[in-house]
């Protein structure tokens, strides 16, 4: 016990990995990390964020919102993102 949480793991939003908190990105997916009430982070690993970042911020954050972020269980967000980010990107 010496005050390090490093231990700390978080799971990313995106594809559902489990990282340590400290190689986690922190993602609030509403951009006000101020009045967030109760509510807790979303975290973002290192791949995912770089993603992220490379891919239209806008449409993520509409995408996070539209997949119910943090409001419904954690295979239905993911399985809701995939088909959101699968639609606006149009990979081919
Ligand atoms: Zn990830």
């Amino acid at each position: 016990m010496l005050g390090s949480n490093s231990n700390q793991q978080v799971t990313c939003i995106a594809c559902g990995e489990k990282v340590a908190r400290e190689d986690a990105r922190e993602y609030d997916k509403h951009g006000d990390r101020w009045s967030r009430e109760d509510k807790t982070f979303e975290y973002l690993c290192k791949p995912c964020h770089r993603d992220c970042c490379h891919q239209n911020r806008d449409g993520l954050e509409e995408t996070l919102v539209a997949a119910d972020a943090g409001r419904t269980d954690h295979k239905t967000f993911l399985r809701q993102y995939c088909e959101l980010t699968a639609d606006n990107t149009g990979l081919n």
